[in-house]
């Protein structure tokens, strides 16, 4: 245990004003607990909800140091906040991640790097540092592979193919990472991508909700799956990988670990996300726990809640235009509808979510 539990009325830091973040200011006010968020904009979605908000660049000292003051624990709803953030804060107040679990999320490099050295598996993978290192990886990888950026790159972007080895300049050119470097990575026949989250306390516990499936459009989460369809001990096995790479980060709150899942059977980490996670949306509506709940657990130093699920589910994101049912799914008995504040929509924007409950069929992992 590190220090003594936040009681109720305490103010939990949050970095990031979007929907991961409101979420967690939610469930942290069910439990008495008040969120003041960092963010760029006023009319952002955690700040919409959140007791107090600071808008802010991350660059501001003062503000960081103001807002560090104000706040009793901070935790991040994103994990591409500055390293030199970070640290500030870090000197005033928990930082819950701290700047290791993220300083690993934010370079695709050191992120494969760690994930290897705590002997769990991934694609093959070659950092790909400067343009003139590309043939060396790709000697390494072999072909068809991808091309990712080493820093914020996510959805897929600032991704680019290479199908053959002729296309690697090109793929080169198409992203640009000059700056951060790149990795390249075999490309790998998956035959469905899974996560599982895993919470962990002060207190080193850790607590993972059921291995959930995975489904896509253009890079982007639409589906979510209650729980995945594998057989149980896949399942078991991507739990005791996220166990293994939470404790390995001696994490404090929440980690997804996005899977691909091979014809085999055999599990093969793609990233790592230190905060609450799309793919567990459905815990709000379909578990003892919610991720949400659990995050604000972890980083007050209380006990971690139950993970059971009381249902099996199906969560879709209302990316964009898709939000404009709302009023339909309003009707649908069963239907539990997420809306994140955003006024404006966009081509694939996340406005929203919507879990469909159905009847749990196993609670083993
Ligand atoms: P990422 O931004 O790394 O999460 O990648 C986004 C999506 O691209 C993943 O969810 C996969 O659908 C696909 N993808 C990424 N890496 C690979 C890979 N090595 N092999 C096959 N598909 C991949």
């Amino acid at each position: 245990m590190t220090g003594p539990a936040l009681a109720p009325g305490a103010t939990i830091g949050i970095i990031g004003g979007g929907q991961l973040g409101r979420m967690t200011a939610l469930a942290a006010a069910r439990l008495g607990y008040r969120c003041h968020v960092f963010c760029q904009s006023s009319d952002e979605p955690a700040a919409q909800v959140a007791a107090a908000a600071t808008i802010a660049r991350f660059d501001d000292k003062a503000a960081l140091d103001r807002f560090a003051r104000a706040v009793d624990v901070v935790t991040v709803e994103f994990e591409n906040v500055p390293a030199a953030a970070l640290r500030r804060l870090a000197r005033r107040v928990p930082t819950r991640p701290d700047a290791l679990a993220l300083s690993v999320a934010q370079d695709r490099a050191v992120e494969k790097s760690f994930i290897n050295d705590a002997g769990v598996a991934t694609a093959s993978w070659a950092a790909v540092p400067r343009r003139g290192d590309l043939a060396a990886a790709l000697a390494k990888t072999g072909a068809p592979a991808i091309l990712k950026t080493n820093r914020l790159g996510y959805d897929g972007k600032w991704q680019a193919r290479v199908d053959r080895v002729g296309d690697a300049g090109a793929a080169w050119e198409a992203i640009r990472p000059d700056r951060h470097g790149a990795i390249l990575e075999r490309r790998v026949a998956f035959a469905s991508e899974a996560s599982v989250i895993v919470a962990r306390g002060t207190d080193g516990r850790t607590a993972s909700w059921v291995p959930v499936e995975n489904h896509h459009l253009d890079h982007v989460l639409s589906r979510t799956i209650v729980p995945a369809p594998l057989p149980a001990a896949v399942r078991r096995r991507a739990t005791r990988i996220g166990e293994r790479l939470a404790t390995a980060l001696d994490l404090v709150g929440l980690l997804a670990v996005e899977l691909f899942v091979m014809p085999s059977g055999r599990l093969l980490v793609n990233e790592l996300a230190p905060r609450p996670h799309n793919s567990g949306h459905w815990t709000i509506d379909a578990a003892a726990t919610s991720q949400f709940e659990q995050l604000v657990r972890a980083v007050c130093g209380l006990p971690l809640g139950s993970t059971d699920r009381h249902a099996d589910a199906v969560m879709d994101n209302l990316l964009g235009d898709d939000v404009r049912a709302w009023l339909d799914l309003l009707a649908e008995p069963g239907a539990r509808l997420h809306l994140y504040g955003k006024d404006k929509i966009r081509p694939v924007r996340k406005m929203g979510h919507v879990t469909r409950l159905l009847p749990l069929t196993d609670n083993r992992a």
